[in-house]
């Protein structure tokens, strides 16, 4: 496993995922809901990210997304936005 693209593992099964995350600003471990997370997919890696806020600072935390965490991200029913470079 490789951990390049962030600290985000799933767990729960496919009626109720749960995504492990961590905070790098205070260090905490938790699990959020589908809901608590945002996805973002651009036009490449740099633009596609997902973001949550940590339940114990409430730190903003943004992270890149591969391609296997948008997978996991969209299949548990994360909304996701499609970002569209139009510069
Ligand atoms: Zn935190």
């Amino acid at each position: 496993m490789t951990s390049a693209e962030g600290i985000l593992e799933a767990t729960g099964d496919t009626n109720g995922r749960l995504y492990r995350a961590a905070c790098p600003a205070c260090r905490a471990r938790f699990d959020l809901s589908a809901a608590a997370l945002r996805l973002a997919i651009g036009g490449s890696r740099k633009t596609t990210f997902y973001s949550f806020t940590c339940p114990e600072c409430g730190e903003s935390v943004r992270k890149p997304a591969g391609e296997r965490i948008v997978e996991l991200l969209t299949e548990g029913g994360v909304s996701t936005l499609r970002l569209h470079s139009a510069l």
